[in-house]
């Protein structure tokens, strides 16, 4: 048994069930026992284990196509100096690695720009620390627990997979009312425990993104956490400039079900078996997220499906250019490039938004919403 498990089996025993919230940010968060505290998550089944694989760990191409996007908005923004270049929940540090590097083409971007991490784990503050130390590079770099501390300067944001590691809530509609979903234990064993509940307390927010109608027995997903990150987003970007782009798994249009999920060595697991052993995490709510974004006066262009982003902005041509150098690569070199962009792979299920100041020019491979 997990020694979290032993612990939160503990707590249960004398103060009694928890919400599924808290159980998922114990699980991902707790000081000791936490899997952001002590595992090293990432990583391919075949290369170093870890429990999954994200998309600037499947291929370099990745943050090299999202750096040079973010060195074309930075050009035609005017070039501010310096600015913000901020990462939600950077991981190992290899996309800020890559978008660093490939930033070098634009002469003036990496050194203008301060580099900001949002990251809560000090294991993984410190690979980062690697990750980004480059040679001769020039820039700062900084971290932060939340995004309050930002400083009041233009930003240029990025997170990839930070909004699916926030603890969810989960409320089921039943024939006869209301339950929340908690956590409670039978002998040695996690189990969802429903209760009972008055009325949900969505925010309104959060109301005004359920779908139109919600059949008996649906469950619905909110993400206190990530409405507060993105509410903070917004507000930083609404105030000092800039934009953000979240790239994440979830939907696109409103949407009921469970998605609350647990990957250990590439599998999926019972979520509630070794808690801080296994990955956990859920489905991104892009609606919430773009509403949030119209209700603080920003641009939001629709959301996209990260294959026909990463296509837009040219992923085809640098699969080309990396096969042309590196000839005896060619299949691998594909198959990352599938693996990124196909729709049964990551090309579909993974979502990007884009959000930015109304003053900002428009967001490249991103189409504005057509003015109703
Ligand atoms: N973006 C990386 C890693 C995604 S995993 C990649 O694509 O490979 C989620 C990341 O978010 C981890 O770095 C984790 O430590 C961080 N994280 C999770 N919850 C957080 C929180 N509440 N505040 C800040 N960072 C958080």
């Amino acid at each position: 048994m997990s020694a979290l498990k032993a612990n939160l089996l503990d707590e249960i025993a004398t103060q009694g069930a928890m919400p599924l919230e808290a159980y998922m940010a114990r699980a991902l968060a707790d000081p000791e026992h936490g899997y952001y505290m002590q595992r090293r998550p990432f990583g391919a089944p075949d290369s170093d284990g870890g429990d999954f694989i994200t998309a600037p760990e499947v291929s370099q191409m990745f943050g090299e196509l999202i750096g040079t996007w973010l060195a074309d908005l930075w050009d035609r923004m005017g070039r501010p100096e310096p600015f913000c270049l901020v990462e939600l929940g950077p991981g190992r540090g290899t996309l800020m690695a890559d978008i660093l590097r490939v930033g070098q083409v634009l002469p003036g971007f990496t050194q203008s720009a301060q580099v900001h991490f949002v990251e809560t784990s000090p294991a993984l503050r410190q690979a980062q620390k690697q990750a980004v130390a480059l040679p001769n590079s020039g820039h700062s770099v900084h971290w932060h627990d939340n995004i309050s501390t930002l400083p009041a300067l233009p930003c240029l944001i990025v997170a990839n997979e930070f909004f699916d590691a926030l603890p969810i809530r989960q409320v089921k509609k039943t024939a006869s009312g209301w339950q929340e979903i908690y956590v409670g234990a039978q002998g040695d064993a996690l189990v969802f425990e429903p209760r009972d509940i008055p009325a949900p307390d969505f925010s309104a927010a959060a109301k005004a993104c359920l779908p139109a109608t919600i059949d008996d027995d649906s469950i619905i997903e909110t993400c206190p956490a990530g409405e507060t990150a993105m509410r903070q987003l917004c507000g930083h970007i609404a105030q000092h400039g800039g934009a953000a782009l979240l790239i994440d798994y979830g939907h696109a249009n409103p949407a009921c079900g469970d998605s609350f999920q647990a990957l250990e060595a590439h599998r999926f697991v019972d979520p509630l078996e070794a808690p801080g052993m296994a990955d956990i995490t859920a489905h991104v709510n892009f609606p919430l997220l773009a509403h949030l974004a119209d209700l603080a006066d920003l641009q939001v262009a629709p959301v996209a499906t990260q294959g026909a982003f990463l296509e837009s902005l040219g992923l085809n041509l640098r699969a080309q250019q990396l096969v042309q150098s590196s000839p005896g690569r060619e299949a691998q070199i594909q198959s990352e490039r599938a693996r990124l962009a196909a729709p049964d792979e990551m090309g579909t299920l993974f979502k990007v938004l884009g959000v930015a100041h109304k003053a900002m020019p428009p967001l490249a491979g991103l189409t504005r919403k057509t003015p109703t």
